[in-house]
């Protein structure tokens, strides 16, 4: 299935859970969420009881929403995370959060993953001195993430660096916004990702 691109704001409501997709628009008062807590379309405030596969379904589109995947992409992450030696969630989450477009979102040089994705896709974003468009490539301890020189004025960095500072600290992560660069210092953990998810769910579910 090809990306998403129409309204994200309705995944909120449908997972009943702020997702934070849209940048500085989610901290503010005209979060749809805060307006309308209840699941889009007619039957949207009738919330029925799930079974247990809706709720591991549900467990799973959230993280797929908030990383902004394809299913194709997420089953191939799972895969992956299920063949190395560890606990699989972690390694699962581990590797989602070192994609590009997730690094570039976490130093804060865009304001949400999709604005992340757009930046890495249109070749700002220099990893170790080479250009590298591949949202999903992997960023490892000691890359070396940066935006290209004739980028920088772009106008939405101020903006993206000023939310940054409101979010939740990223430990994993050194970033120097005066020099529009970052470097991954150790890998995230669970505890850094700050994401209300049940992953015990979505390993059942992909384990069927
Ligand atoms: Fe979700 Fe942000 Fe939209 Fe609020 S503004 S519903 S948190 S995407």
């Amino acid at each position: 299935m090809a990306q998403y691109h129409g309204p994200v704001c309705r995944f909120c409501r449908r997972e009943n859970q702020k997702l934070f997709l849209k940048g500085e628009r989610c901290l503010t008062d005209r979060c749809s969420f805060e307006r309308r807590a209840y699941a889009p379309g007619q039957h949207g405030q009738k919330r029925s009881k799930l079974s247990e596969f809706g709720q591991q379904l549900r467990e799973k589109q959230k993280v797929r929403r908030v990383y902004g995947l394809t299913e194709k992409s997420m089953r191939i992450q799972f895969d992956r995370a299920a063949t190395k030696r560890g606990v699989t969630s972690d390694i699962f989450f581990r590797n989602l959060e070192q994609r590009l477009d997730n690094v570039v979102y976490r130093m804060g040089f865009a304001r949400s993953r999709s604005e992340a994705r757009q930046l890495v896709r249109h070749n700002h974003i220099i990893v170790n001195g080479s250009r590298v468009n591949m949202p999903g490539a992997n960023v490892d301890v000691g890359d070396l993430v940066s935006v290209k020189e004739n980028s920088r004025k772009l106008g939405m960095f101020p903006l993206a660096a000023d939310l940054f500072s409101k979010r939740a600290p990223t430990p994993w992560v050194e970033v120097d916004h005066k020099s529009f660069s970052g470097k991954v210092v150790s890998l995230p953990t669970r505890d850094d990702i700050h994401l209300n998810v049940k992953e015990r769910m979505i390993v059942e579910l992909y384990n069927k």
